[in-house]
């Protein structure tokens, strides 16, 4: 596995965070119909909005790229630090019977992957504009995360199940 430090062009970060994007979406999809099956339409919005910063997202890496064509990664192309992507989580750790606290905690880990993803490329990429860009990107999902620390905050801690997640981060 390589490391951020290696992506030192534009369009290799643009197709990282492409790739990114587009998981997360998917996951996002997926937490949102698993939460429809628990009747809670509250937390499935938040996780159909947050599929749809994804999209936003990926459109924004398209158009930073600006027409130039992205190289395709394929899955062991990623230049990922650690074993998955970073927003992608553990697939197998989906499942219908999630309660929303462990949904929102699977998404926050995952945010949180994606941010430090970028904040490593933003502190160790050898190119100005990829740190550049990266900053902002990790920005944005640090943003993410304080959102998704905050629902986690309002929920009823009586059906908070923390398992192996890391204990959520309750803020004011
Ligand atoms: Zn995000």
């Amino acid at each position: 596995m390589t490391k951020p430090q290696e992506i030192a062009t534009k369009a290799e970060f643009l197709a990282h965070a492409f790739a990114l994007e587009q998981e997360s979406v998917d996951r996002y999809e997926e937490l949102a119909d698993a939460m429809d099956t628990h009747n809670n339409p509250e937390v499935a919005g938040l996780f159909r909005k947050m599929a749809d910063f994804g999209r936003k997202h990926a459109a924004e890496v398209e158009r930073l790229a600006a027409g130039s064509e992205l190289p395709v990664l394929e899955p062991w192309d990623f230049k990922w630090s650690d074993d998955e992507g970073p927003e992608t989580g553990d697939y197998a750790d989906i499942d219908y019977l999630m309660t929303p606290v462990q949904a929102l905690q699977f998404a926050l880990v995952n945010e949180k992957h994606s941010r430090d993803f970028y904040g490593r490329v933003a502190a160790h990429s050898p190119t100005r504009t990829v740190r550049q860009l990266a900053d902002e990107f990790a920005q944005e999902e640090a943003e993410h995360v304080t959102l998704l620390e905050r629902w986690i905050a309002r929920q009823d801690p009586a059906t908070a199940v923390q398992d192996d997640l890391d204990p959520p981060n309750i803020v004011d």
